[in-house]
């Protein structure tokens, strides 16, 4: 079959430490990644390890469960950032205080090589430098990716595991 769209190589950050009647953190995760296996943009999706973190922010909330996704697909920035939200609202995401507990956080990491600096969007994600549970599951993903012209081993935080643990 002819194919003449434009895939691009993307990675997605996963996050949830709340419990819903949906399910659990892990159940979070895995219903969203069935949903983007499921779209018709995506193809070639393959997930990191799950891994446990100690949450950002407040200190009187749960752990994290963090995954990454790398997919590519054929979804502008913004319509991919729309579908990020959109698997939140579907895992009945509530917004209750920054950096706070919520049931899906699914924030774009990298959208190919491109620098967006949008009211709505900056990419690569403007914490991504600072965070060891996006920089370790990245490596693990992509040990030879290039993030803003540096491979991510050259990144510290990509082989520092405070505070993070494998699950599975
Ligand atoms: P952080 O962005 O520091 O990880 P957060 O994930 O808790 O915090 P949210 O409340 O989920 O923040 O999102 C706030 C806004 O961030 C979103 O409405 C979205 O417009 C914006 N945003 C900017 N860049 C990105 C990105 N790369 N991925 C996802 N959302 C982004
Ligand atoms: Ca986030
Ligand atoms: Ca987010």
């Amino acid at each position: 079959m002819l194919d003449n769209n434009n895939w691009v190589t993307c990675y997605l950050g996963l996050g949830s430490n709340l419990a819903n009647e949906l399910g659990s953190p892990v159940e979070h995760l895995q219903q969203a990644l069935a949903s983007l296996e499921q779209h018709q943009a995506m193809r070639q999706l393959r997930v990191s390890s799950y891994y446990a973190s100690a949450p950002m922010g407040p200190q009187d909330q749960p752990d994290f469960t963090n995954a990454v996704v790398e997919l590519e697909t054929t979804l502008t920035p913004l319509e991919l950032l729309a579908l990020c939200q959109q698997l939140e609202a579907q895992a009945q995401r509530e917004r209750l205080r920054r950096w706070g507990e919520r049931s899906l956080d699914v924030d774009i990491l990298l959208y190919g090589q491109q620098q967006i600096d949008e009211p709505t969007l900056v990419v690569p994600h403007a914490g991504l430098h600072e965070r060891n549970f996006m920089l370790v599951p990245l490596r693990e993903l992509a040990p030879e990716l290039m993030i803003n012209d540096q491979p991510v081993s050259a990144y510290p935080l990509s082989a520092d595991w405070s505070g993070l643990e494998l699950i599975h």
